[in-house]
């Protein structure tokens, strides 16, 4: 263990900033440094913005996306068209897709995938609240924005059958985009075309 040059509470911001996808103890001390030579213009702001945060955060009920808000600002949106669903694995697709900027309905979280080898289920999985919201009515399609994998798609075919019988066109995007929480890597006119290339599942 090598000796700390630094008090515990640079410590544990250090350790705590290492959690950080994208970040290694190496950009974690960067970082840390940096907040702290900032203390009034950066690290007292945001720990401020991270308090608020905490105290707002929720899941939406409706989509499962996470905001500040129950319903979420997408779900609330009046000018959404709410006759397509695109179902996304993980908050991080939703918003790639949402950056995309070409997308005008609606989305839903499933919060991972089905696996056998993992263990999750259906009941695991938002997918009953999204049988639910598909059979209310309005909804005309579902579009599957789900991983290529044997799980990703395993998941895809569920709930195709779960949807079977209910005058929904189910379909997904076009083949070779990776999902799952990856679609942000992706620009924004590749998500378009994906978009635009769905078929039937
Ligand atoms: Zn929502």
């Amino acid at each position: 263990m090598p000796r700390s040059v630094t008090g515990p509470e640079i410590e544990r911001l250090i350790q705590l900033l290492a959690k950080l996808p994208g970040l290694g103890p190496r950009s974690a001390r960067r970082a840390a440094l940096h907040l702290v030579r900032k203390k009034d213009e950066l690290l007292a702001p945001l720990a401020k913005a991270m308090a608020v945060a905490v105290d707002a955060v929720v899941v939406c009920s409706t989509c499962g996306n996470i905001d500040t808000s129950d319903p979420c600002t997408i779900c609330a949106d009046p000018r959404r068209d709410a006759s397509t669903i695109i179902v996304v694995e993980d908050v991080a697709d939703l918003w790639a897709l949402d950056r995309a900027g070409t997308y005008k309905g609606l989305f839903h979280v499933l919060g991972g995938v089905l696996s056998a080898l993992e263990g999750v289920g259906p009941e695991d999985l938002n997918i009953a609240r999204l049988a639910a919201r598909a059979g209310a009515g309005e909804v005309r399609e579902v579009i599957l924005a789900l991983s290529a994998t044997v799980d990703g798609q395993t998941t895809a075919h569920y709930i195709g059958e779960r949807l079977a019988g209910m005058d929904i066109a189910v379909t997904r995007l076009a083949h070779g985009v990776p999902v799952g929480g990856e679609l942000d890597y992706l620009d924004d006119g590749t998500l378009a075309a994906a978009l635009k290339a769905r078929r039937p599942v």
